[in-house]
């Protein structure tokens, strides 16, 4: 029998800006569908969080902020326990705002707020236009067992922030349109192993059903998982493909 999906939301009130929460709905749809058990936990302000009591975390959008009060926090009462969990090969899935905290460090014009270091990159905000719009970008990703999947993730970004990529690190994607992490260097979000940060908003996961599939086959190290009726969110991702002109 496939293990229960156990998830741990980092800061749901704070953090959830375009109804990020959608995300989460999504991979409890999607498991309730397949009969697999779905266990999902907050973790807010002050809350120590166990490493090895879920498969996946995660952290959505939030204005600058929001972010700065969770970032103090992260820091504080999460930090050791996100860096075990990562070691342990768990994902944990950084959406815009979760994704800049996921890095090293944020930077405003009078302070950079901190970041978790789980990723070498580095988030400064830009005096210039935000980045704004529909995106598209093309991802390859690994399986439990069997070739990579190809696929292209839609969504809606809208970010002060420009995202570098330190040496160490590899983008989740390619744009195809849109801007993604600077608006210049054609690289979108960051991945180390399960680690994972993206600018896609959507949310991101109804808009890509395929990829909420890979988080859940990834986070239970299963190879399968019991096909769906996709005809809805088929058509959500293409007219988010189709909205971002990819
Ligand atoms: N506050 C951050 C920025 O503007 C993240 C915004 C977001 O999560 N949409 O760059």
């Amino acid at each position: 029998m496939t293990p229960a999906l156990r998830v741990c939301a980092l800061y749901p009130d704070l953090m959830n800006i375009y109804a990020d929460r959608g995300n989460l709905l999504m991979l409890e749809r999607r498991c309730a569908w397949r009969g697999i058990g779905f266990a999902l936990t907050a973790a807010g302000l002050g809350d120590a969080v166990d490493p090895s009591a879920h498969d996946l975390f995660y952290l959505g959008g939030g204005q600058d902020r929001d972010q700065r009060l969770c970032a103090l926090d992260l820091v504080q009462t999460k930090r050791d326990a996100l860096h075990a969990a990562a070691d342990e090969g768990k994902l944990v899935l950084g959406v815009c705002g979760g994704y800049q905290l996921l890095g090293h460090g944020y930077a405003l014009a009078d302070e950079t707020i901190p970041g978790l270091g789980l990723v070498d990159v580095d988030t400064i905000r830009s005096a210039g236009p935000r980045l704004i719009g529909n995106v598209a970008i093309e991802v390859e990703l690994d399986e439990v067992d069997g070739p990579p999947l190809r696929g292209v993730l839609a969504g809606f970004e809208n970010h002060a922030g420009r995202t570098v990529l330190g040496d160490a690190a590899l983008p989740l994607g390619r744009v195809l349109k849109g801007h993604g992490n600077t608006g210049k260097s054609g690289l979108e979000g960051v991945r180390r192993d399960g680690v994972i940060g993206t600018y896609l908003h959507g949310p991101l996961l109804p808009k890509n059903a395929w990829f909420a599939d890979w988080l859940i086959r990834r986070a239970l190290g299963v190879a399968e998982l019991a096909p769906l009726d996709d005809a809805l969110e088929d058509a959500a991702h293409a007219e988010a493909r189709r909205a971002a002109g990819a």
